[in-house]
């Protein structure tokens, strides 16, 4: 696209989370469209860029503007960004288009607007008049078909941006050829959230080791007893079809061989105590991370992989008692040289930046929900409206 001293208008994903005080306590993503910013500020552009934040249903709310955000992004670029409060109508039309070369408008939430999550086309519109061209560098919103990551693309020449490019490239990658031997790693809360995962990558993989509180319901229908930890009784029968498939496909499966537990749930205080427990958990205890003898097996079973694919933590992170699974497979794999290690985002990018290893892993996704519909073979409306354009 020729920018120079042309209004573009980027849609970049700058959802992050704020702390009482309103700062911005994880910064990766609006780190992580700093090439196209820098770029686009090369070439003389003249930039807009519009995001959302949070979930304010169509109505303003205070403590989701996006003000921090621009505070944030103008330290990081180490040039002033202005900042409109609001991001359609005449007095943000005339702000867009006295903005000089190089300079950096941040609009208001658009999801201050409800005409955002609904597509609106006369949203949309107004919207396209604050550029001439359009780039779309929000992976993490790819999987909404809303008026700033779709509806736009129809009023102004499209493409997509360096970060969108780069998610695209690396998760294409993993599905269309990745280096042998695949390997996947599994875990988080729930089987049903990554059925869709198994199903698109099963084929493909050549290791699967499943750790987090799903491994739970695969020990379950194994026959092994796992206390009162997390089952989801009524995925037992599709865990069972999922094993007796991965049997048939002769791929290697490592499920956990023993547990970090506690006698206490999560809620409404966190357990204080944990206790190591071998493949047996006791009746009255919960298992909240895997315990060192898997994160050995774990390790060996890596250490083939030339190419590792990582979806949902392997224990709760969140609590220093029972991060140390997780955060040592993250720390093995950070040391790896030669493997391709593909973070999937959400929680497993959250518990990596956590580790602070994001700078040491191949690529680490900006998205949760888009990167798991990606590598679920899903097509992606916001990508698509931009693949679609001549
Ligand atoms: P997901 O979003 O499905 O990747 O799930 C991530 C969440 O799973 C994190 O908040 C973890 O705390 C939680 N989690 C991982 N392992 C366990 C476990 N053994 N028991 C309960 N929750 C877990």
């Amino acid at each position: 696209m020729e920018l120079r001293g042309k209004r573009i208008l980027i849609r970049v994903d700058y959802n992050v989370p704020l702390n009482a005080k309103l700062a911005v306590t994880d910064d990766s993503r609006i780190r992580a469209t700093l090439p196209t910013l820098r770029y686009a500020r090369g070439k003389g552009a003249r930039i807009v860029l519009v995001s959302h934040l949070g979930r304010p249903d169509g109505k303003v709310v205070e403590e989701l503007r996006m003000a921090p955000v621009a505070r944030r992004l103008g330290e990081l670029l180490g040039h002033s960004v202005q900042y409109t409060r609001d991001c359609i109508g005449e007095d943000v039309l005339r702000h867009s288009k006295e903005l000089r070369s190089g300079d950096i408008l941040l609009l208001e939430n658009v999801r201050f607007h409800p005409e955002e999550e609904k597509n609106d086309p006369d949203f949309s519109q107004k919207l396209s008049q604050l550029g001439e061209v359009y780039v779309n560098d929000a992976f993490g919103t790819a999987h909404r078909a809303h008026a700033s990551t779709v509806g736009v693309a129809k009023f102004l020449p499209a493409a997509m941006g360096f970060l969108m490019e780069k998610e695209v490239e690396s998760l294409s990658k993993i599905l269309r050829n990745p280096e042998r031997p695949f390997a996947m790693i599994v875990g988080g809360a729930k089987v049903s959230d990554k059925v869709g995962i198994f199903k698109n990558l099963i084929d493909s993989l050549d290791i699967l080791l499943i750790g987090g509180a799903m491994a739970y319901t695969f020990l379950k229908v194994q026959g092994f007893s796992v206390g009162k930890s997390k089952v989801e009784e009524e995925k037992l029968d599709l865990a069972k079809e999922l094993l007796s498939k991965m049997e048939k496909k002769k791929l290697l499966l490592k499920l956990p061989i023993d547990h970090v537990t506690a006698t206490q749930p999560l809620k409404p205080e966190p357990p204080t105590e944990r206790f190591i427990r071998k493949k047996e958990i006791p009746v009255n205890e919960y298992g909240y991370d895997i315990g060192p003898e898997t994160v050995e097996v774990f390790e060996k079973t890596l250490s083939k992989a030339k190419t590792v694919l990582w979806n949902g933590p392997l224990g709760v992170f969140e609590n220093p008692l029972f991060e140390k699974g997780t955060r040592d497979v993250a720390e093995f794999l950070a040391e790896q040289k030669g493997t391709a290690t593909v973070i999937g985002g959400g929680d497993t990018a959250a518990a990596i930046a956590h580790f602070k290893l994001t700078d040491r892993m191949t690529h680490v996704s900006t998205g949760g929900g888009a990167s798991l519909e990606f590598l679920e073979g899903k097509t992606l409306p916001g990508i698509a409206a931009l693949t679609d354009k001549k």
